[in-house]
């Protein structure tokens, strides 16, 4: 078979045959069509968060964990403090990177079955003044938690402290309104929830504070003032744009629309959710998170008990049967995970848990239940 695989990671994952075919041409960075896809792109994604009079957008090359890099050292000055919200893997890489970055780094911990606390958030800020931002991850695609936003965001502006928010594996499928929602940073990129191809990310930053970022970061690649100052003078990238990844993201933000933006991408993604872990719990596989605070993008299961089971040769069976899984993250115990998201939908995620099934009748396994 030489059909495509479907990706059933959280990026780079399946993306249509539209957004493939956007590909296949050649653009020059100065060029007045390509400068027409880099506006078309940046209009389109603040349409996505309501954000056209409270925010710019601001592209970046390379991965979402560029983008977050980037935002901490734009956003932070360099004698400020960041407040980790942490229960997960991708949390961690925001205190990791904000530590790198030379700033001061304060990480809250929780369990990583459990969202992160508003109130627990609320005491800190109360306990040390000196914090002057705050980073949350919006789902942690570690496990697949949905932490709270909303409230966070809350918190921040009470105590008028920046809020940066991982918000990669979220965007555009979960809502996020800037008109109800404050913060001074959103991070997203373009192989996740919005179906491109991976290869660039983009910051959401407040205008008011904008200005004040000017000179904050010690990188001369991720400064996005910069970035954003150079694009607003000259509507091109500051250095070479990765530009099939921008008409290829151009032409899905299309499909996006068509299809009825966050909210119809939210129901698909739900249903995908739904009828994976309704086909999963026929096999016997258990969900790590308790639904309440399970984001329908990515699921964790933990792996069967069955003494035969290994996830490399499940991996491959599921792979044979044309399949991607993704490895699981948790430190403590084994497990996988299925993203939910991508171009595909509830018929290719049953066939999905068919193959699981299949797999597992190949490893000699009768039940995809985990150890007791
Ligand atoms: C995907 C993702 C990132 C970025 O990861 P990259 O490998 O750098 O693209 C960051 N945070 C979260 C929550 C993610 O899901």
């Amino acid at each position: 078979m030489d059909r495509d695989k479907i990706l059933l990671t959280p990026g780079p994952l399946t993306t249509t045959q539209r957004t493939k075919l956007a590909m296949l041409k050649d653009w020059g960075s100065w060029d007045s069509d390509f400068i027409a896809v880099t506006a078309r792109v940046r209009h389109g994604l603040l349409d996505v968060i309501q954000g056209q009079a409270s925010h710019v957008v601001v592209p970046l090359q390379g991965s979402g964990t560029f983008s977050v890099e980037a935002a901490v050292a734009t956003l932070v000055p360099r004698d400020g403090h960041v407040l980790v919200l942490d229960n997960g893997a991708y949390c961690k890489r925001a205190a990791r990177l904000t530590t790198l970055m030379g700033r001061r780094c304060t990480v809250l911990g929780f369990d990583e079955a459990a969202q992160v606390s508003a109130a627990a958030l609320h005491d800190a800020l109360q306990a040390d003044p000196t914090i002057t931002h705050v980073v949350l991850v919006h789902c942690e695609t570690g496990a697949g938690v949905l932490n709270p936003l909303q409230q966070v965001a809350d918190v921040c502006a009470a105590h008028g402290k920046g809020l940066i928010v991982d918000a990669m594996s979220s965007f555009a499928a979960l809502e996020i309104d800037a008109r109800k929602i404050r913060f001074d940073a959103l991070v997203a990129a373009s192989g996740k929830c919005l179906e491109g191809v991976p290869g660039m990310g983009f910051v959401f930053i407040r205008k008011a504070i904008l200005d004040a970022c000017a000179g904050r970061s010690q990188s001369l690649a991720m400064d996005l003032y910069d970035q954003h100052s150079y694009m607003e003078k000259t509507g091109q990238w500051r250095f070479t744009p990765p530009t099939h990844v921008v008409v290829a993201l151009a032409e899905a933000l299309l499909q996006f629309q068509e299809e009825g933006g966050q909210p119809a991408r939210l129901a698909r993604y739900t249903r995908n959710y739904q009828t994976l872990i309704h086909g999963m719990a026929q096999l016997g596989f258990m969900p790590f998170l308790e639904p309440a605070v399970q984001a329908p993008i990515i699921v964790t299961f933990h792996a069967p008990g069955d003494p035969r089971y290994e996830f490399r040769a499940f991996y491959e069976a599921v792979r044979a049967r044309g399949f991607v899984l993704y490895p699981g993250k948790l430190t403590q115990i084994e497990t996988f995970r299925v993203g939910c998201i991508g171009a595909i939908g509830p018929d290719e995620m049953e066939q999905a848990v068919h193959a699981v099934a299949l797999a597992l009748q190949d490893l000699g396994i009768e039940s995809g239940a985990p150890a007791v």
